[in-house]
């Protein structure tokens, strides 16, 4: 019989990558932590519904990739492929917005899109983001902006911020239209973007394939086109990140397809890859039947974060090697070290000491404490570095 495999694109992380993940959420948690956000944990299953109303029926994600299937009872069910939407359902669903002057939450875990897997990219992947809702104020934008970039700088990445305005209501119709006008009289666009172009045309700009980008070069961009609430607003950003030392580019070219994004997006970028992708969204709420809520959030791809990320060195670990005879003592010696908060095993495996020894290597111990049948009857341990190879005799273990 054949073993059983794992689906395609859905990948086990053991080992060093499942210390680099938690590596990295913890970097995250602990910015949560003192930017004071509130975790919430949502379920993975959503109705279809859900997605097609907020990320909208236009985007490939919805298109193209949605896990969907039908309940025993044919409800239709997604597997969620972002996590935004559900917050705001959740928010919405528990009146959550009635409960507390603004919200800053923050949510983590396993997204799913039917996508080509590549490196860093899987049909189950990982995110961590947040949420802050019912702020209106730019240095709302800037909070946020600045919390991941602080992420970057403790995941030792070094990254590229880009930042753009994409308006709102008031201000996009003209541009849109002005992008329209333009892109109807360029030829030679991709397939996908001759279809956006009329159904949504901000996404022609950031089609990755060359010859539209070159098509596009000379487009006019939103920032010529930004209303005094969106201009200020934008202005207000770029002061906050000047004033802090956030360094950044603008990038016209960045935008979202959705019409309940407002005002600021931004990516952090490495090696043309994006990491983390965020922006406001003050219109999003309102359109899934909230109140109107003004909005602004981010998503980091964990699996491409890991791309980038270190795992962080380890706390030394203690082995405890011993003979048959002195075995109580060495589970002893274990309690004892890990009431005090170190890393131990007691090695189990192995005929004799020499061999404990070898296997203690093995597992990466940076240090063996030996109870042969001459240390215990003098009531003594011996402390051999496993690096440097010293050994030395101890009386106390608090002294370890
Ligand atoms: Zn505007
Ligand atoms: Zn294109």
């Amino acid at each position: 019989m054949e073993n059983i495999k794992a689906i395609r694109g859905f990948d086990d992380v053991f080992f060093e990558e499942a210390k680099k993940f938690r590596f990295i959420t913890n970097t995250f948690r602990e910015l949560f932590r003192i930017y004071n956000f509130e975790e919430i944990i949502l379920p993975i299953v959503e109705y279809k519904e859900l997605f097609d109303r907020s990320v909208g029926e236009i985007t490939d994600i919805v298109q193209k990739e949605m896990f969907v299937f039908e309940d025993k009872s044919k409800r239709v069910l997604a597997l969620r492929p972002e996590g935004t939407a559900g917050v705001v359902r959740s928010v919405i669903e528990n009146g959550l917005l009635y409960k507390k002057p603004f919200l800053k939450l923050f949510y983590e875990g396993p997204m799913f899109r039917y996508e080509r897997p590549q490196s860093g990219r899987k049909r189950q992947f990982h995110q961590i983001g947040c949420e802050v809702l019912g702020l209106e104020d730019p240095a709302s934008d800037f909070e946020v902006i600045k919390l991941c970039f602080e992420a970057f700088k403790m995941l030792n990445i070094d990254i590229t911020l880009e930042i753009n305005s994409i308006g709102c209501p008031v201000c996009r119709p003209s541009y849109r239209e002005a992008l329209t006008s333009y892109l109807t009289n360029v030829e030679g666009l991709c397939k996908d973007c001759e279809e956006r172009r009329f159904k949504n045309p901000l996404r022609v700009l950031d089609c990755k394939v060359e010859t539209c980008k070159d098509l596009t070069k000379e487009a006019p961009v939103m920032l010529d086109y930004l209303c005094e609430d969106c201009s200020n607003h934008y202005k207000s950003l770029k002061t906050y990140l000047d004033t802090f030392n956030i360094p950044y580019k603008e990038n016209p070219r960045l935008v979202r397809g959705l019409d309940y994004y407002t005002k600021t997006v931004f990516e952090f970028i490495k090696d043309g890859l994006t990491l983390l992708a965020g922006g406001r969204y003050d219109n999003l709420i309102e359109s899934l039947g909230g109140p109107k809520t003004p909005a602004i959030g981010f998503a980091a791809g964990i699996e491409r974060l890991m791309l980038f990320t270190e795992a962080k060195s380890e706390e030394p670990l203690y082995t405890v090697v011993y003979i048959e005879d002195t075995k109580l003592e060495a589970i002893k010696v274990a309690n004892e070290l890990r009431k005090n908060g170190k890393r131990v095993e007691i090695i189990l495996k192995g005929s004799n000491l020499k061999k404990k020894l070898e296997i203690a290597d093995k597992i990466g111990a940076s240090f063996a404490i030996i109870i042969g049948p001459d240390e215990l009857k003098k009531g003594i341990y011996i402390l051999k570095n496993m690096f440097t190879k010293e050994q030395k005799e101890i009386k106390n273990l608090g002294d370890i």
